[in-house]
């Protein structure tokens, strides 16, 4: 079994004359129907909105194309809350749904009028202080505990996780917040990252709106959204059966007749906060190999490190690879694919059965577009590459240019030297 790249070998050469390799590469096509059918399984629901979760690949023409189908920003610090100021997303296209956070990010969200979803009880408070008083609509995150029965292996333990609120907190947060004047209510929870199966979200819409219903006829609130945030996942491995959105759209749908229709609930809006379903499969990191080394083991060594895309050396997580241009060739080469850290756990891939890997070769990195670059770092020295989008008439175009020493070297501005350091 296999994946197939979204580009071909003759582009990626024509791509990497102009801007060399390492990049992150973008398919707007995938994009935007991924967008569009995502819509059309929710569009049962008359408020449905999309929420993207900026930290996933915070690029703001990449959000801009998700905004053309009507998708707000799901925000979780300052710098990403003033990305979806700059791209013209304020108000209600925001959802601040931070953590441990700091007081003034609170106000500035509110300045925005962006909505908060409060991570804990206690920052009722920190939100009358930093905004004079609580704004007329809010949401609080909610996490019920225990463990959560679809499990992979990133989380799945609500129990274990640092989000949310509990039970009881979340009926007196409620309580409070309509004392304090909060008109508009909001309930969030993300119990499962990366799932792939299409039973996630119909089982927390249930979870959800079951309390939905008890907190609207214990305390009289006027719940107006449901946030069912991030977790669907993508098939990272080629066995992998996909999730299949309409499904997933038609089994929330169930929940909501079943349980909040009864309970007279039935304008309750939709919200998702999806990051990686949104972009991870429309993104690839694209290196070249430029070492060879045989040892105690095969060794192919690339232009790209795990400053450019971590989540192997951290999870251990799988991403497909194809030699470009020798997709029809046997796999019959066993090879650890590293990047240039000094950490051994900056390997693409262990063990890996690829075709035979030349100097020069294009290695093609696939499902890189959502927590890819952006949990790119600079240990040892790395920059980070550039962005590259491919439009839907086969042109393509940088959205991001690739650091340079200068910008590696930016904060040492105070220093006298600086100007030595820039001039390499
Ligand atoms: C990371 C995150 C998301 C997006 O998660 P995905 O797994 O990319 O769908 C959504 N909401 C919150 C609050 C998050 O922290």
């Amino acid at each position: 079994m296999t994946k197939t790249p979204f580009v071909t070998k003759e582009k990626i050469e024509e791509i990497a004359s102009v801007y060399p390799t390492p990049f992150h590469i973008y398919d707007e096509k995938g994009i935007r129907e991924n967008v569009k059918n995502l819509k059309k399984a929710l569009s049962w629901n008359k408020g449905y909105k999309e929420y993207f979760a900026v930290k996933a690949t915070p690029n703001p023409f990449l959000i801009k194309i998700l905004n053309e189908y009507g998708c707000g920003c799901d925000c979780s610090s300052k710098p990403e809350l003033m990305l979806s100021k700059a791209v013209g997303i304020t108000g209600d296209g925001i959802m601040f749904s931070s953590n441990d956070t700091p007081i003034d990010e609170f106000k500035y969200c509110n300045d925005l009028g962006g909505i908060i979803n409060l991570d804990d009880i206690t920052h009722i408070e920190a939100v009358e202080k930093a905004c004079g008083k609580l704004p007329k609509k809010m949401s609080c995150r909610y996490n019920p505990g225990g463990v959560f029965k679809i499990s992979n292996d990133i989380m799945d333990n609500p129990g274990d996780a640092k989000y949310g609120m509990t039970t009881e907190q979340i009926y007196e947060a409620f309580a409070i917040m309509k004392e304090k004047g909060v008109e508009e209510f909001g309930i969030h929870s993300f119990l499962c990252s990366n799932t792939v199966t299409n039973e996630y979200y119909p089982m927390l819409a249930k979870v959800l709106f079951e309390l939905a219903a008890d907190l609207k006829s214990k305390l009289g609130v006027h719940i107006t959204f449901i946030n069912l945030s991030g977790g669907i996942g993508i098939p990272y491995r080629p066995e992998q059966e996909p999730n299949d959105i309409f499904v997933i759209g038609e089994g929330v749908r169930k929940a909501y007749e079943e349980i909040l229709v009864p309970a007279g609930m039935d304008d309750v809006a939709i919200y998702t906060e999806l990051g990686r379903y949104m972009l991870g499969p429309y993104g690839a990191l694209v290196t070249k190999a430029i070492n060879e080394k045989h040892t105690h083991k095969e060794y192919i060594g690339v232009d790209a490190c795990a400053a450019n895309l971590m989540r192997p050396a951290i999870y251990g997580a799988y991403h497909h690879i194809t030699v470009l241009g020798k997709e029809n060739e046997p796999c019959n080469y066993k090879y650890d694919i590293t990047g240039s850290l000094c950490e051994n756990c900056d390997k693409f891939a262990i063990d890996r059965m690829l075709p035979k890997i030349d100097m020069g070769d294009y290695i093609y990195i696939h499902d890189a577009g959502a927590h890819g670059f952006s949990m790119g770092y600079n240990y040892n020295g790395k920059l980070r590459s550039a962005e590259i989008l491919l439009k839907q008439d086969g042109s393509f175009e940088m959205i991001r240019r690739a650091e340079t020493p200068k910008d590696y070297f930016a904060t040492f501005d105070c220093f006298d030297f600086y100007n030595d350091l820039i001039t390499e």
